[in-house]
């Protein structure tokens, strides 16, 4: 490429065709230097294109590896929310099962006076006096004869009749209730008795109507809390039944 660029050696006579050919070198130079310029170019093409080539994948590369973060993310964004919606729905329906449980729990924990009318607490547990062998081994209620008995809690009806359904004539017409915590709840000198032995009962059911059956003083419901179905169990009704919260 340098000799082309040169002039042409310059003399007498020669001025014209050798400006022709000089032209011409000129032309051919151009030609060439066009030519050098295009294969240059053309190369300088083929590097760029081989970089760009090269460059390319990576590029596309970055952009897919990005459009793929992109995606994923995306996808993950939708995949956390909806776990996080599927937490908030099993939260709340854990919410609504524990409410429910809480529920049926407070329900079978649910204990009741045996007495939803007025009343009057007469002679108490452990109360001595002449109408007792041993000491006073219940609660009584003094209610006029024919007041509703309820069952303080549910169960089934283990005893039911006269003479204190065999724990003796003292208490007149009784019930006893064996209850699913393993206590029994007895009602005595009642006038009717509504249930029958293996009666299941429900928390506030009512059992009898009071009366003055047995040995009284007077018209009263006589209430005891056993630990077994029988006589000589009692525990004190009132404490348990406020354990169980009941106010009286
Ligand atoms: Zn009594």
């Amino acid at each position: 490429m340098p000799n082309s660029t040169q002039q042409p050696p310059q003399g007498p006579g020669s001025r014209a065709p050798r400006a022709v050919k000089g032209s011409r070198l000129r032309y051919r130079a151009v030609a060439l230097l066009t030519a050098g310029a295009a294969a240059s170019a053309a190369l300088t093409g083929v590097a760029a294109a081989s970089d760009g080539g090269h460059e390319q994948p990576e590029a596309f590369s970055s952009r897919t590896v990005a459009t793929q973060l992109a995606k994923e993310t995306h996808g993950q964004a939708a995949a956390l929310r909806a776990a996080a919606e599927a937490a908030e729905q099993d939260k709340s329906q854990a919410k609504d099962a524990k409410d429910a449980q809480s529920a049926r729990e407070k329900a079978a924990k649910h204990w009741v006076s045996p007495i939803s009318d007025d009343y009057e607490l007469t002679a108490s547990f452990g109360n001595s006096g002449d109408r007792w062998a041993h000491k006073h081994s219940g609660q009584d209620f003094a209610v006029p004869v024919g007041t509703p008995v309820h069952a303080v809690h549910g169960g089934t009806v283990v005893k039911a009749g006269p003479n204190g359904a065999g724990d003796g004539p003292a208490y007149g017409n009784a019930v006893v209730i064996k209850h699913a915590d393993g206590t029994y709840t007895q009602y005595a000198h009642l006038s009717r008795i509504d249930v029958t032995v293996g009666q299941q009962v429900s928390t506030d059911q009512r059992i009898a109507r009071s009366g003055n059956t047995g040995n009284t003083s007077g018209p009263h419901l006589h209430f005891e809390v056993r630990t077994t179905p029988n006589y000589g169990s009692a525990v004190n009704p009132m404490a348990f039944l406020h354990e169980k919260g009941v106010d009286d």
